[in-house]
């Protein structure tokens, strides 16, 4: 900060920090507004710290990262939404615009880094709703505007243990029966999915999803929840959600896994040869197995047996089909996938049984 207070920048402290440190909190992010060239600022900045410099140039903003601090230095900006739920367009403003701009008053107060004297900003009374423990809007079309800021509005409720300010709730719920969610990307909402997933206290959150009416789920299956590690919790929750949200192969994968969990576990149970075992399990995710074997008992000892299976190469490729002058086709999968059962339960041991089978096969049809 001392940088700020010797140099000419017109810099402001912005944000979470004077939100969590006026609350007593710890954190690793500091955001700065600069009212004119961030850039610069960041990069003179940045000689005497010699963190790792980032600049986003389109932006016109810039993050040094330094240990576990991370430094957003952004130009002071406001916004206009041209309409609900679009990003909004950017243009260059005072520091007035730049928290005019912000989700809620707990945010949108900041600290002037001047060389004379230290200046508190607190234009949309910030403070009093500190001290009140309760998350307000800036204005009455906030969630219209963005309406990603439902999401934020929840998240820090239930962090910082606020409530929300009543006519705050009542704007919360009249855009939600407004369903301006859906005029937000899903990739947008996805992303406050994970935001909200990521902290301590994301249940309380996601059973305010519910409460809202923002989406609608199985409340005794989001229960589950707790058992499962924290880097899948958001995959559980978006299993429980009938929309499509952006995923990964990956990432589908596992939802998809998470979905069927039931199945997959009574197929396991009812497996009674190796064959089935190894089919019951073959396409889930590594890290819902390990799920599968911690949230049912009974399950350890056929979730090994598969690793076990797993090891086992294919007797028979495509390529030994080819040079029996099979034609490719879907008749190749049967064959492949009935071969390899016979071997995963024993029924056929070497290639050369194995080319008897196939050829057996083979004429009866
Ligand atoms: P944390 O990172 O601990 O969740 P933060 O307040 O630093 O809290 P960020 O998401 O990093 O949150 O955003 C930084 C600041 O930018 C916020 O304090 C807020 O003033 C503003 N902000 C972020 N997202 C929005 C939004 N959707 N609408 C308005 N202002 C926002």
């Amino acid at each position: 900060m001392d940088f700020f207070l010797k140099s000419d920048f017109e810099a402001y402290l912005v944000g979470g920090i004077i939100r969590d440190t006026l609350l007593g909190r710890k954190t690793h992010d500091i955001d700065i507004s600069v009212h004119g060239d961030a850039i610069k600022a960041a990069t003179e900045l940045n000689k005497i710290i010699r963190g790792k410099l980032e600049i986003h140039k389109d932006f016109g903003t810039a993050t040094i990262l330094k240990n576990r601090t991370r430094i957003d230095i952004a130009m002071t900006r406001d916004e206009i939404y041209p309409k609900p739920g679009a990003l909004p367009q950017v243009f260059e403003s005072d520091i007035h615009g730049d928290l005019r701009r912000r989700d809620f008053s707990i945010n949108a107060m900041a600290l002037a880094l001047n060389r004379k004297k230290l200046r508190f900003l607190d234009p949309f009374f910030g403070m009093k709703y500190l001290n009140e423990r309760l998350i307000r809007v800036i204005h009455p079309k906030s969630f219209l505007d963005d309406p990603t800021r439902i999401f934020r509005a929840l998240r820090y409720k239930n962090r910082l243990n606020f409530k929300l300010e009543s006519k705050t709730e009542k704007l919360l719920i009249e855009a939600v029966w407004l369903r301006v969610l859906k005029k937000v990307s899903k990739q947008r909402i996805l992303n406050e999915l994970k935001l909200i997933c990521k902290e301590k206290t994301y249940l309380k959150t996601l059973k305010d999803l519910h409460h809202y009416e923002i989406f609608e789920f199985n409340m005794k299956k989001l229960n589950l929840i707790k058992k499962i590690p924290d880097d899948l919790k958001c995959y559980y929750f978006l299993s429980l959600l009938e929309d499509k949200f952006p995923l990964s192969n990956e990432e589908e994968r596992i939802v998809s896994n998470f979905r069927n969990l039931e199945r997959i576990r009574n197929t396991l149970k009812s497996a009674k040869i190796n064959s089935d075992i190894y089919y019951a399990l073959h396409n889930v995710d590594e890290r819902v197995i390990k799920v599968l074997n911690r949230l049912y008992k009974g399950l350890r000892q056929k979730i090994r047996k598969f690793y076990r299976l797993r090891r086992i190469k294919p007797i028979i490729r495509g390529d030994d089909l080819l040079a029996l002058s099979i034609k490719p086709g879907p008749i190749f999968r049967e064959i492949l996938s009935g071969i390899h059962k016979m071997q995963l339960d024993g029924l056929v041991k070497s290639k050369h049984d194995a080319t008897q089978i196939i050829k057996k096969w083979l004429n009866v049809s």
